[in-house]
């Protein structure tokens, strides 16, 4: 057992994982891991590459290039935001977007991209005291965390926040076509052969509709601090 444990946050797009993680994170004082923000630089980087998403050996090529170059970190901004650079770009905005956000979907398919985030991912952890969120944490890259949520929502909850969120930051965003995204987001996450979005056996199902965020946080943190203090 780590000193302090890895805490796993999975679950499908709009579930309110980021702001969840972030805010559990700190209130614990642990680092904070958005995998996702990886599988979306990949994706910015495949797109500036003229590589098409959807194919699979080139995208992976170019998720190993970044990874062996050291190009793609993660860190936090002063105000406490998820930072990824890429090279010597910040590229922590282009990253929002909901185009790069179905990217990440496509590339993240490909085995040869998982394959290649799967080290980055598990350094970044293996310490303990850490928050991982994301979609195959509990599953694939911790199997072994001490701690595993499984953070969802109905699709229409969660296409409203990602619709407010993506207006929030001045995107043209559409309802609609919002929800039609989450839906084929979640359908293409669940069904890919590789690392599938899935709740682990072990995982602590927490469902956040129609509950507030502080008392989604806050019952969280309860439950690693009582692990922790085991
Ligand atoms: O969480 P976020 O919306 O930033 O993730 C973008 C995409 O990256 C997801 O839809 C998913 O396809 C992929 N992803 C993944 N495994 C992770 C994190 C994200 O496949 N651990």
């Amino acid at each position: 057992m780590r000193p302090r444990p890895v805490v796993a946050i999975d679950g499908p797009a709009g579930a309110g994982k980021s702001t969840v993680a972030r805010r559990l994170a700190d209130a614990l004082g642990y680092t904070l891991v958005d995998t996702g923000a990886l599988y979306r630089a990949v994706a910015l980087a495949a797109q500036r590459a003229g590589v098409d998403w959807g194919d699979g050996e080139a995208v992976g090529a170019v998720a190993r290039g970044v990874v062996e170059r050291r190009e793609l970190a993660l860190g936090r901004s002063e105000q406490g935001a998820v930072r990824v650079t890429l090279g010597d770009e910040d590229v922590s905005e282009a990253i929002r977007t909901a185009d790069m956000g179905m990217g990440a979907s496509r590339v993240s398919a490909a085995p040869a991209v998982r394959a290649a985030l799967l080290d980055l991912q598990r350094q970044a952890g293996e310490a303990g005291g850490v928050v991982l969120e994301g979609r195959d944490i509990g599953t694939v890259v911790f199997p072994d965390a001490e701690v595993k949520f499984y953070l969802t929502a109905t699709s229409d909850e969660r296409a409203r926040r990602r619709w407010a969120e993506l207006r929030a930051k001045g995107h043209d965003a559409d309802l609609s076509q919002t929800l039609a995204d989450v839906e084929q987001r979640d359908s293409q996450d669940s069904t890919r052969a590789v690392a599938p979005l899935r709740q682990a056996d072990d995982a602590l199902l927490v469902d956040s509709s129609g509950t507030g965020i502080d008392e989604v946080v806050r019952s969280m943190a309860v439950h690693v601090a009582r692990v922790a203090a085991k």
